[in-house]
């Protein structure tokens, strides 16, 4: 067999060529035997890291205390990690002790899953010490060694078999199945970060579905952050995840099936950053709005046309409407946006400044307010999106105000 990883080649010779052994391991050797787009290519080494650091021109020191420099190669990192074991995880997070070991067979010991336990040398061949090639054909997630103690070990694990299920559509084996379950309280453990990492892989992975499915068998779920009651009634069991598009639209889909209302709190328990909270919250929001009513040029304007989009999926994956109906859906919005004289608050005709100069105000809410009313009249035809016409009709407003008031 060739070497397939050709952009890791060089760093793997100059590491050989020094005497020392080098290999690529993980999960570029899986997703390489997979057929699956290949992300990262990572080098296990007997070098330590003080002599790659020395043998290549540019590297980063990203993690000597576990043994890995990162090495700038054709302007791409390669972590190479030095051979090494693991002891003992006291927090839970970080091995308590890293050993610098001499063979790659103790290093590949110390792996999460057989799939992923696989290395390949210079020569293509690849070396597997505990049946990753028969798991990766029987498409199934097993641990390396006795999945109690290596769950105990580190219970991030559970997180990671879970999103590698659902990103592989592999199945989950029987031990590993019993042990996930037996030790599910201790994903307490995990910092929110690691496993916010990891459920959103989970999420957008292809067997989402099955996935979620474990994380209530295995009751892991209830270890997870604001989840402790969650129960997989029909609303999240029913909901068709494959029809949802990024991340975010996945995440809106979860909540609402586990009726979540209280965004913003799950948000912060997740460490979402704003964005994510921003975009979930909006989604599901204009899902709401979108239940009640059909799409006008003023509310897909407002929405936005993707996002008005990602709501009808949305009530397409929770079935309020038939998946068939989805592409008639989005020409509707397709048209109702392509309709609007304007597509935002930019192409305005008219700028705050003129609302300002024609009034003779000090800015305050009313402009808010009064930049807001002109979108939807504009929105809805009933104003022509001209500075002249803008400044009557902002005469008018400010007659039908005074009145008001
Ligand atoms: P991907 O990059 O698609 O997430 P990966 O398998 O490369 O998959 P990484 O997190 O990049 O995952 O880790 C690289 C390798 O390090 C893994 O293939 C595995 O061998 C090992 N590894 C990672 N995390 C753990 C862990 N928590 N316990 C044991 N081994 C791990
Ligand atoms: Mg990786």
């Amino acid at each position: 067999m060739n070497f397939p990883f050709k952009q890791a080649a060089c760093i793997l010779d100059q590491l050989i060529s020094h005497g020392f052994e080098a290999y690529v391991v993980g999960g570029a050797v899986r997703d390489y035997l997979l057929d699956r787009p290949i992300h990262d290519i990572d080098v296990a080494t007997s070098a330590h890291p003080a002599d790659v650091v020395s043998l290549f021109k540019r590297t980063i020191p990203v993690g000597v205390q576990h043994g890995t420099v990162a090495v700038l190669f054709g302007g791409k990192p390669f972590e190479v990690t030095t051979f090494r074991s693991e002891t003992g995880y006291d927090d839970f997070r970080h091995p308590n002790k890293v050993d610098f070991v001499l063979t790659l067979d103790q290093d590949l010991m110390r792996r999460d899953f057989t799939i992923n336990a696989l290395a390949m040398d210079r020569t293509g061949k690849i070396i597997d010490l505990f049946e990753g090639r028969a798991d990766i054909a029987h498409r199934q997630i097993r641990t390396v060694g006795r999945a109690e103690e290596r769950i105990s070990e580190d219970p991030l694990r559970i997180m990671r078999g879970i999103r590698f299920t659902s990103e592989l559509c592999f199945t989950l084996g029987n031990q590993e199945r019993a042990a996930f379950l037996e030790k599910s309280a201790l994903l307490k453990n995990i910092s929110v970060e690691r496993v916010n990492q990891e459920m959103v892989r989970l999420l957008a992975g292809r067997g989402v579905q099955e996935a979620i499915g474990i994380l209530f068998e295995t009751k892991c779920i209830h270890a997870l952050p604001l989840l402790e009651n969650a129960e997989l009634h029909s609303g999240l069991s029913g909901v068709r995840f494959s029809i949802l598009q990024s991340v975010e639209e996945r995440w809106a889909a979860f909540l609402i099936g586990l009726g979540i209302k209280n965004t913003h709190e799950f948000a912060k328990a997740w460490k979402w950053s704003r964005e994510t909270e921003r975009k979930v919250t909006r989604l599901i929001e204009l899902q709401n709005v979108r239940r009640l009513a059909d799409w006008t040029p003023e509310s897909v304007y407002f929405a936005g046309e993707d996002d008005a989009k990602a709501a009808d999926r949305l009530l397409a994956a929770s079935g309020v409407v038939n998946e068939a109906y989805l592409s008639l859906l989005e020409q509707q919005v397709i048209e109702l946006w392509r309709s609007c004289p304007i597509h935002s608050r930019s192409e305005l005709a008219a700028t705050g400044n003129h609302f300002l100069h024609w009034s003779g105000l000090k800015p305050g809410p009313w402009l808010a307010k009064v930049i807001s009313q002109l979108e939807k009249d504009i929105v809805n035809g009933n104003v022509e999106n001209d500075l002249e016409v803008i400044e009557s009709w902002f005469k008018r407003w400010q007659i039908t105000q005074k009145k008001q008031s």
